[in-house]
C-alpha cells in the first residue's frame, strides 16, 4: 500500500448528489477537457498525471475549484483514493506518435500495467470503469470506413506498435475484469482528435501544421499527403464520452467524426485559414503510417445517440484561436 506522492490538494470527501470520479492523464488534452466537463456538471473530480506529456497548465484554472484535487503520480503505481468512487477514466498514456516513439516503455507500461491499476482500483469501488482505447487497434486498416468488428492490421514489432499494442492489451484486460469480476467496462476507440490545449510541439498534424503556418515556416506534410484522417474537435468527443459512461454499452464503441479528407488538403486548409504564406514540404513518410483512417460511428449513433456536431473547419478556427494566443 505504497503512496509514491501526496496529492497536491485534498480530495472532497464524497458528498450526495454529484459522481466522484477519477481522470488518469488529467492533465493532458482530452483529459483536462474531461475534467473541465464533468467540474461543469457538479461532478467531483479527482485527476491523476505525471506530467509525461500532461501539463500543468492544463488544469491551473480547475485548482481553486472545491470539486477538484490532483495527484501527481505515475498510474503504474499503487493509486489510493479514499471514499467512494463512482467511475475511472483511464486516460493516462502519450498519445502522439512523435511521443510514444520518444517514451515507448512507458507507453507500454501505461497501457498495460496502468490499465491493470486502475481496474483493481474500479473493481474495488464498484466504479465503471471507461478506458481511452484508439483507432490505432486498427492499425493500418485493410478495411474502410472502420466498423468495431473489425480486428485490425498491427504490426506489434513496429515504431508504433508500442501503443497499438499497449491499447490493445488494455482492451483484453479491460474485458477481463468484465467478464470475471463484473466491472462495468466502457471502451473508447477514440479517432483523431484536435482542439485547444494540444501542445504545440506534440508532433501530430495538427498542432505542427497550424503552428508552422502561423510562424510562417514550412508546413511539413509526410509522404505526398494522400494518407486520410477523419478529424474529431475536442467537445465532440468530451459529449460521446460522458454519453458511453451513462450508456450500458459493454463493448468497444469507435468515437470519431466520419469526415474524412487527406493530409495534405487539411495541410491546405489550415494555410487558408491562418492566412499563411508558408510553403507546404513535403517529407518522408513514417513506417506504418496508416494510409486511411475513418470511423464508422454507426454502433455510437444507434446507442448513444452520438454524432459530432462541429465542422472541421469551425473546430479548425477555434484551434487557430488558441494557438495564436
Ligand atoms: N503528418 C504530417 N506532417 C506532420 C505531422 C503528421 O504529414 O507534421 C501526418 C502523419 O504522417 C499522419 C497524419 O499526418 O499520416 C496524422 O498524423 P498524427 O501524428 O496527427 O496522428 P496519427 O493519425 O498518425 O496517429
Amino acid at each position: 500500500m505504497k503512496r509514491t506522492s501526496a496529492p497536491t490538494n485534498a480530495f472532497a470527501p464524497p458528498r450526495r448528489g454529484g459522481l466522484r470520479l477519477l481522470i488518469t492523464g488529467g492533465a493532458g488534452f482530452l483529459g483536462s477537457h474531461l475534467a473541465e466537463h464533468f467540474l461543469g456538471q457538479g461532478h467531483q473530480v479527482l485527476v491523476l498525471d505525471n506530467f509525461i506529456t500532461g501539463s500543468f497548465n492544463n488544469i491551473k484554472a480547475l485548482m481553486p475549484h472545491p470539486d477538484f484535487a490532483f495527484i501527481k503520480q505515475d498510474v503504474t503505481d499503487y493509486i489510493e483514493v479514499p471514499g467512494r468512487l463512482d467511475a475511472v477514466f483511464h486516460f493516462a498514456s502519450p498519445a502522439s506518435p512523435v511521443d510514444y516513439a520518444q517514451y515507448p516503455i512507458q507507453t507500454l507500461k501505461a497501457g498495460a500495467l496502468g490499465t491493470h491499476k486502475t481496474l483493481g482500483l474500479a473493481k474495488d469501488k464498484k466504479a465503471i470503469y471507461v478506458l481511452a482505447s484508439t483507432s490505432e487497434v486498427y492499425g493500418d486498416p485493410l478495411v474502410s470506413p472502420q466498423p468495431e468488428s473489425y480486428w485490425g492490421n498491427v504490426n506489434p514489432i513496429g515504431p508504433r506498435g508500442v501503443y497499438d499494442e499497449a491499447k490493445r492489451f488494455a482492451e483484453a484486460m479491460a474485458m477481463a475484469y468484465q467478464r470475471t469480476h463484473k466491472v462495468r467496462v466502457r471502451i473508447a476507440r477514440i479517432f483523431n482528435t484536435y482542439g485547444p490545449r494540444m501542445r504545440k510541439n506534440d508532433g501530430r498534424a495538427v498542432p505542427n501544421f497550424i503552428t508552422q503556418a502561423l510562424a510562417g515556416k514550412p508546413i511539413t506534410v509526410y509522404g505526398r499527403g494522400r494518407q486520410t484522417r477523419s478529424l474529431c474537435f475536442v467537445s465532440d468527443l468530451v459529449r460521446g464520452l460522458d454519453l458511453l459512461l451513462h450508456s450500458d454499452l459493454a463493448t468497444p464503441v469507435n468515437i470519431g467524426n466520419p469526415d474524412e479528407h487527406s493530409i495534405v488538403a487539411i495541410a491546405r486548409l489550415i494555410k487558408k485559414l491562418t492566412g499563411s504564406r508558408s510553403r507546404i514540404a513535403f517529407k518522408p513518410l513514417p513506417v506504418d503510417d496508416p494510409k486511411v483512417r475513418r470511423p464508422d460511428i454507426t454502433l455510437a449513433v444507434r446507442k448513444l445517440r452520438w454524432k459530432p456536431a462541429i465542422p472541421l473547419e469551425e473546430g479548425l478556427k477555434r484551434t487557430i484561436d488558441y494557438f495564436r494566443g
